[in-house]
């Protein structure tokens, strides 16, 4: 599963990040998922405690914050949110945009026990 292997590179960067800072356990951790990432939120979601057993990560809470597809329109200049299958502009239909946001898989904040 592709999110298993996303969840294990996530708590691999949480741990580093935890003993840099001294700490003994992670608490919460939110991540960013755009709806253009590839990544499903529900199997993350799913994945995560596969990931995180055993680790200073086990037992976190995670937050996904999910964002959606965001397109400039090289015509009329607007920015819409199209479904990530179609990207076209929500207000004339173009399909000649830029996609500006969606992409994102990334840690957003993360919450540590330091002893
Ligand atoms: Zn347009």
């Amino acid at each position: 599963m592709h999110e298993l292997s996303l969840a294990q590179g996530l708590v691999e960067q949480l741990r580093q990040t935890a003993e840099a800072e001294g700490a003994t356990r992670v608490t919460s951790v939110t991540v960013v998922i755009g709806n253009y990432s590839g990544v499903e939120p529900d199997a993350f979601e799913f994945a995560f405690p596969f990931a995180t057993e055993g680790t200073l990560v086990d037992g976190a809470e995670l937050i996904i914050d999910l964002l959606p597809v965001s397109v400039e329109c090289r015509q009329c200049k607007t920015t819409s949110h199209p479904e990530p299958i179609n990207l076209v502009c929500m207000k004339c239909g173009s399909d000649d945009v830029v996609l500006q946001g969606g992409r994102e898989f990334l840690i957003r904040s993360v919450e540590i026990d330091v002893p």
